[in-house]
């Protein structure tokens, strides 16, 4: 099987590369034919934005968006890069958008002014700051402390005032004691680093060429934007379309491409003086870890230790020069010997179901990997019967989650699925990527895999064996968030869970089942109409094979869950398959259809004057209110008159309900579930709407620090969604507003009619309610101070924040726990 794998994959590859052409097809096919025009990009040479690679290929944040975009338009494009430095390039180029012989230019800010000479989509696509930077190698200025230089030396650049004077006001609202330090150049700002006289450089993190250096702090948000010549009304709508499309389809776009063109020196971890000393006396680590979950943590078949906590640990060892030695073992029993036997200085892929033992001496770093739990059952089982039936666990392990049964134990997760398989058990559970890797097996194919509520993940962790050793756990944790930040889990995964190469298609097929069907039936719908509209084209006199392949079309829409219709404009029919017409629950032959009621409807006015694409709501009588997108194409005869229009309706609730989950999943904090930043300003902005009278608090946990370093990371957490919950109880009312901005940093809007004494009484409950939080070996009680600014004008985020923080800063500097209103 090994050999013929090698061709297989290759033909996989060939199919599979097929199949993405046609798929890619559809959405394109219609655009490009309309705007079947290349399109002239300005492309200066600025580093990180439009580049060329040292191979010749070109790079960049605007060049990926570009090419995001023309998966969209059907854009092609023709890159303009004219002679000169950076400034003479840009001046041609802003002379060519202002002529019209370049159609775009990206990274342009938006002003007045600019927008009299250019025109501008109503959306930006990126973000850019300025931000201080500090010597890659100077270890004792962190983001953490660097505000407490006084002042605080910046090397800025001479001739950059405006970039001066938001350095002067941001370190005003910080209450920055500031020296500003004159350079001509870049490598002059980073020489008086090098040499002691300034502690950090002010610079705009976009085209930032220097990489010996790292940010401590960014500030005021510029947005950037593609401009186009003044009057180009197409371009400027069709960019309008596609960057809403692109935003609402992966918010996380252009937040991906800011990590990989603007984030500076990832790849190496601050580690404190302590932290260097103590791995240079302790060369070698011990660490143990349960295996037999691949593929996190496994032994091959070669008998070899692998999976993604190897992989982390291996990375660690690059990173901190200390030497990893690792044990495994499959049996429970045995991994809590070597546990409790004090020989292990970590335990690796560590859960919170090995959690509950309590492990004396033990605390977890912050989570490297976090998967969904799945439930494993036989397809000849009803998922939704499991209760009672027998459930496979591997010792050791409880069971949390919805259906209970009789409990039979097994050694391991594999010896659970394998009962589950043989029909000794009739589930079992597990973390998803485990489950998968065994499931992909054809041998499998019988199991069926059913993931559970996201809420009820499986964690993994390091754990540090012995309290003592924080100088371990603060070094464990910077690799996690290193690793984490560097969005290595991805790469480590791959590495780990596929093995294709011992597979055949129909394996794949079965290991693949749902891929497999949706990509197959995809280009049939695809080939179908393609063949449709070309038959259309090229004969109308061959009724009788027309008939027959209409036959064939509907066969194949009825396994898709696309319909297919096609209105004759001569005759003025509409004919639909049977499903459609099912479907819109309507009949299937509609004649007289432009004077007919259903041809005048919302949903075919459209379709009939020109090739269309868009989304519609059904009414609710037909199909219950489900949303539609409605393709169609229209065909004209030799002399360019129309005659037919074939269209396809496809069902996109569920696409719709995924996008509004994405949505609300961007403004959410994952860890508390209150709102994050943006979903809080997007909150807050909504409810100043409204008018009304409030107060807007940010509370800060006193040495919350000292809760992660002295309990470990998991005991932090827990501290957190505490706070959220409480403040969510405390702060319930219609328009109050609860979020999260990050760290131990939490805001409330809260509606507050009688102004500072209604502020000061919802201020000492909530200082009431916190005080509650306990947590296993706590020694004294959770405070938090809080800085409040009252208003019933001006609601507006930042200048709320800038009075609050003022407060809070107040508070944390006369010694905390306490709360100061403004
Ligand atoms: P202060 O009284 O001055 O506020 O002291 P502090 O120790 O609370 O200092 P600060 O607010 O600056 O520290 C916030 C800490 O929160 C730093 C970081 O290690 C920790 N932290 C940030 N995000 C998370 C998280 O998601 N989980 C956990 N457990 N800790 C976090
Ligand atoms: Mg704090």
């Amino acid at each position: 099987m090994g050999r013929c794998g090698i061709k297989n994959r290759k033909i996989i590859t060939v199919f599979l590369i097929g199949l993405l052409l046609l798929t890619a097809a559809p959405a394109s096919v219609s655009k490009a034919q309309v705007d079947d025009k290349t399109i002239r990009v300005g492309f200066p040479q600025q580093e990180g934005m439009t580049h060329i690679n040292a191979d010749g290929t070109y790079g960049g944040y605007t060049y990926d968006y570009l090419m995001e975009i023309a998966k969209y338009t059907g854009w092609r494009y023709e890159f303009v890069q004219p002679e000169g430095d950076l400034n003479q390039q840009l001046t041609t180029l802003l002379d060519m958008l202002s002529s019209g012989e370049i159609d775009i230019l990206g990274g342009m800010v938006y002003s007045d002014a600019l927008a009299e000479m250019y025109d501008y989509p109503g959306y930006n696509y990126g973000t850019s700051y300025y931000a201080l930077y500090k010597l890659d190698t100077n270890a004792e200025l962190t983001a953490d402390n660097y505000y407490r230089m006084q002042p605080l030396r910046v090397a800025v650049p001479s001739t950059r005032k405006l970039r001066n004077a938001k350095l002067d006001q941001f370190c005003e609202m910080s209450g920055i004691l500031v020296e500003q330090i004159f350079c001509d150049s870049e490598e002059e700002q980073v020489e008086m680093l090098r040499e002691g006289r300034a502690d950090v450089m002010l610079a705009k993190d976009v085209g930032i060429t220097q990489d010996c250096v790292r940010a401590v702090a960014r500030f005021t948000p510029i947005s950037f934007y593609f401009a186009t010549t003044k009057g180009n009304k197409e371009i400027v709508n069709e960019l309008n379309s596609v960057l809403a499309a692109i935003t609402l389809g992966n918010p996380y776009f252009s937040l991906n491409l800011q990590e990989k063109y603007f984030a500076e020196s990832k790849d190496k971890i601050e580690f404190t003086q302590t932290e260097r000393e103590y791995m240079q006396q302790n060369q070698s680590v011990k660490v143990v870890l349960l295996g037999g979950r691949p593929p996190i943590q496994y032994v091959d078949g070669r008998g070899e230790y692998r999976g993604v906590s190897i992989d982390l640990l291996h990375y660690a060892a690059e990173m901190t020069g200390m030497e990893f030695e690792i044990s495994m073992t499959d049996s429970i029993d045995e991994y809590r010997d070597l546990l409790t036997s004090g020989a292990y200085d970590v335990a690796a892929g560590v859960t919170d179901e090995l959690m509950q033992y309590e492990w004396q001496n033990m605390t977890v770093t912050m989570p490297y990997l976090s998967s969904q739990i799945s439930v494993v059952t036989t397809n000849k089982l009803d998922v939704t019967e499991l209760a009672g039936k027998r459930l496979a666990l591997p010792e050791g392990v409880s069971y949390a989650g919805e259906y209970e049964g009789n409990i039979v134990y097994y050694p391991t997760g594999e010896e659970c699925l394998k009962a589950v398989h043989a029909g000794k058990a009739d589930y079992t559970y597990g973390n998803t990527y485990s489950v998968q890797y065994y499931i992909s097996n054809p041998l499998h194919r019988n199991l069926i895999v059913v993931p559970q509520e996201e809420e009820w993940s499986m964690k993994f962790c390091f754990g540090v064996m012995d309290t003592e050793k924080t100088e371990l756990l603060g070094i464990m944790n910077k690799v996690v968030q290193s690793f984490r930040e560097q969005n290595l889990l991805q790469t480590y995964l791959y590495h780990n869970a596929y093995q294709m190469e011992d597979m055949s298609i129909v394996d794949y097929i079965a290991a693949n089942p749902i891929g497999a069907i949706v990509t197959v039936t995809g280009a049939i719908v695809i080939f179908s109409v393609l063949i449709m509209i070309l038959l259309r084209h090229n004969d109308r006199r061959h009724n009788r094979r027309r008939q027959l392949e209409n036959a064939r079309y509907e066969q194949i829409s009825e396994i898709s869950n696309e319909f297919l219709f096609e209105i004759d404009l001569a005759a003025d029919t509409l004919n639909m398959t049977a499903k459609c017409a099912e479907y819109l629950q309507m009949p299937r032959v509609i004649s007289q259809f432009s004077r007919s009621k259903t041809g005048r409807s919302d949903l075919f006015v459209r379709l009939q004057q020109e090739s269309s694409s868009y989304e519609i709501q059904l009414p609710a009588a037909a199909g219950e209110g489900r949303w539609i997108r409605v393709a169609t194409k229209c065909i004209a005869d030799s002399a360019g008159k129309p005659i037919y229009v074939v269209g396809k309706l496809t069902d996109i609730q569920e696409e719709k309900e995924e996008k509004e989950r994405l949505l609300t999943r961007a403004q959410t904090d994952t860890l508390t579930g209150i709102y994050n930043m943006s979903g809080f300003r997007e909150k807050l902005e909504e409810t100043a709407k409204t008018g009304g009278r409030y107060v807007f608090f940010i509370i800060d946990i006193d040495y919350f620090k000292l809760v992660n370093d002295n309990y470990g990371h998991y005991t932090g957490d827990m501290v957190l969604q505490s706070m959220g919950k409480i403040l969510q109880s405390v702060f319930n009312g219609e328009k109050d507003v609860v979020g999260r901005l990050g760290g131990d940093e939490f805001v409330v809007l809260a509606q507050c009619d009688k102004g500072k004494p209604e502020a000061g009484e919802k201020a000492e409950l909530l200082r009431r309610e916190l005080g509650r939080i306990s947590f296993p070996g706590q020694e004294a009680p959770v405070t938090v101070s809080m800085g409040a600014a009252v208003t019933d004008r001006d609601i507006e985020f930042e200048s709320l924040y800038k009075k609050a923080d003022k407060a809070l800063y107040d508070v944390k500097n006369n010694g905390r726990d306490g709360c100061r209103i403004v």
